[in-house]
């Protein structure tokens, strides 16, 4: 009984002399532990990451039951692993870095009226695109520059009209396939092509226009807008999520809250995104 009380006030005593950096330890390393989970999922490495925990657990055993010539083999093939995985992950840790960079500075020079203006023919297109069902998947760039997708398709540096947005996705116009991107405002370029996304639990009713738009949203902050050529539907994808069948004021409302903010309300989201990504 007594070695049972002692357990349970060293239990407490150990509780009590927890202290704030403790608290703020826990909450990294659990944040770290959720970013690895969220990584595995993303980039579809499972059994990557089986094959490690075998070879982690191999090189514990050898060390308990002192194997040192296993052992050491083991500990070369760890190190030399760790540069593996650097290098074969390097394109999606890079893509995490830049994202990471990009939530310290705001990047916006366009005005709130011309954003606003191409926020608006973007609506309307949209909605005339969905009533005569015509396929589209425009991108609105925001920190994440988005040059090297804009290099697969073709410049075109205009204002953003609901009338040009309709004829560039004018199922006979030559620059209708692939993506529409707007940087500050501007028709920036068209018929780019974009990543697709390799989730693989994605509604059987979404094909490549739907998984380009996701893809693109996994890999950078933009917000992007699809027009179902099949149903008319309206999604838009943003952080490897997609919220569909929005209306016409859902889609103004969304469009405007994500793209418009004075530089004040820029500088607390990317605080809150900074420590949203600390914590
Ligand atoms: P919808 O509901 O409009 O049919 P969907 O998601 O079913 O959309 P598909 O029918 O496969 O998609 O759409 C094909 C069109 O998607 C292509 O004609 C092309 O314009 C566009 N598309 C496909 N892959 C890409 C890509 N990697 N990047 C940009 N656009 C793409
Ligand atoms: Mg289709």
């Amino acid at each position: 009984m007594d070695a049972l009380s002692n357990a349970i006030s060293g239990d407490i005593n150990y509780l009590l002399a927890i202290g704030v950096s403790d608290f703020i330890d826990i909450i990294i390393v659990a944040y770290l532990i959720y970013k690895a989970i969220w990584f595995l999922r993303k980039t579809n490495s499972y059994n990557l990451a089986q094959g490690l925990l075998i070879l982690l657990v191999v090189l514990w055993l050898s060390d308990v039951f002192k194997l040192t010539m296993i052992n050491n083999l083991l500990r070369k093939a760890v190190e030399l692993g760790l540069i593996a995985l650097l290098i074969l992950f390097q394109p999606e840790l890079r893509r995490m870095l830049e994202r990471m960079g990009s939530s310290f500075h705001s990047g916006r020079t366009a005005s709130t009226t011309a954003m606003d203006t191409a926020i608006n023919q973007t609506v309307l297109a949209c909605r005339d695109m969905s009533a005569s069902r015509t396929g589209a998947l425009i991108i609105f760039e925001r920190n994440v520059k988005l040059s090297n997708i804009m290099s697969t398709g073709t410049v075109i540096n205009a204002d953003a009209t609901a009338e040009l947005i309709k004829n560039i996705f004018y199922n006979k116009a030559p620059l209708h396939d692939g993506a529409m991107i707007l940087r500050e405002g501007r028709i920036a370029a068209a018929g780019c092509v974009l990543p697709l996304t390799q989730s693989t639990n994605l509604s059987k009713e979404l094909g490549m226009r739907h998984r380009a738009g996701i893809g693109l949203s996994e890999q950078s902050d933009a917000v992007v807008i699809i027009v179902s050529e099949e149903t008319g539907a309206i999604s838009v994808a943003m952080d490897g999520m997609l919220k569909r069948h929005l209306t016409e004021p859902m889609l103004d409302r969304l469009l405007h809250s994500e793209l418009i903010r004075e530089d004040n309300e820029q500088d607390k989201r990317n605080i809150k995104n900074l420590l949203k990504k600390l914590f």
